[in-house]
């Protein structure tokens, strides 16, 4: 994102939120009722993202490269908090300052990611999934780490370190399903060294095309010809393996900032979901992700261009 249309998105929506204030003086109450105007916000802020999602590239050297991508997380965080708490009644630019931070926690966590090594890589995701939570936390209002998210292969752990209290892990729903999708191609293996290495589950899968790495619902799949760092002129496995599991903090902030909160809505709206939502997360942004990786070329897509930024060889 340009800082000219980060700023624009930050007035227009102030301004939006501030007409719309005129009109329900107790607040917006995203929570009870406008969880569409939520995703509408947030699908706007996407597209401004995605249209600017150039700033990213590599013509523009390391450092300055980090300092965008830092800035993009941190104001996809403030986003995400700032309009919720708008909507809620409350001040966006508080909202937003707090859920930047969160973001810049996100990045941080990509950053380490990035480094290649079993330590990082798992230090990284969880590092990026508590900053997805402060994101949550500030959107919802709630006191700093209140709610911690931390995902583990296919099992999201939730704390409450303030009440030293373990709410019930739920397993992601989309994830699985997407799990058993690849374990049944033929020619796919579960790899247990390199789940074990990241704490994502990751598949060595038969590949047909010329793609060397992917990453659907945080699920890592590593083609069978991926090298071993054999081949300096090639991307190494541990260099395959960051690129993919930025994707999989990304889709961590996805859950935990966007889709968790719909999904509370819901169950509000519907308690006779209470004892399934309880154990299981269904991620219903999902069919939003299919479509933008359809619709968007993979050369501009922002979260590729993330992810090649900072598992770069000219850092
Ligand atoms: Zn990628």
């Amino acid at each position: 994102m340009t800082p000219h249309c980060a700023i624009s998105v930050c007035l227009a929506v102030s301004n939006r939120l501030r007409r719309l204030s005129a009109h329900t003086p107790r607040g917006y109450g995203l929570p009870r009722s406008s969880a569409v105007r939520f995703i509408v916000v947030q699908a706007l802020a996407v597209a401004c993202f995605t249209a600017s999602g150039n700033a990213q590239d590599h013509h523009f050297g390391p450092v300055r490269r980090n300092v965008i991508v830092a800035g993009l997380n941190g104001a996809l965080g403030g986003l995400t908090a700032g309009t919720s708490q708008a909507f809620a009644g409350k001040s966006f630019w508080r909202g937003f300052a707090r859920g930047a931070a969160g973001g810049l926690v996100v990045y941080g966590g990509k950053c380490l990611i990035a480094e290649r090594s079993p330590a990082a890589w798992w230090a990284g995701r969880e590092l990026a999934a508590i900053g997805s939570s402060e994101v949550a936390n500030a959107a919802n209002g709630r006191p700093a780490f209140q709610i911690v998210t931390i995902p583990v292969g296919l099992i999201r752990f939730h704390f409450e370190p303030r009440a030293k209290r373990v709410l019930s892990p739920t397993l992601d729903v989309v994830s699985t399903a997407y799990a058993i999708a690849i374990s049944t191609r033929s020619g796919s293996r579960l790899a247990i060294g390199q789940s074990l290495a990241t704490g994502a589950i990751v598949f060595v899968t038969r590949e047909t095309s010329n793609a060397i790495g992917g990453n659907a619902a945080g699920i890592v799949t590593l083609s069978e010809l991926v090298p071993n760092g054999n081949f300096p002129a090639l991307q190494s496995e541990r260099d395959v393996i960051s690129h993919e599991l930025i994707h999989s903090a990304q889709y961590d902030f996805l859950v935990t900032a966007w889709a968790d909160p719909i999904q509370s809505v819901i169950v509000r709206k519907l308690p006779w979901t209470k004892p399934v939502t309880r154990y299981l997360d269904f991620n219903l942004l999902m069919p939003l992700e299919v479509v933008a990786n359809s619709l968007v070329l993979y050369g501009s897509r922002p979260w590729e261009k993330e992810a090649r930024s900072l598992v770069s060889h000219d850092r």
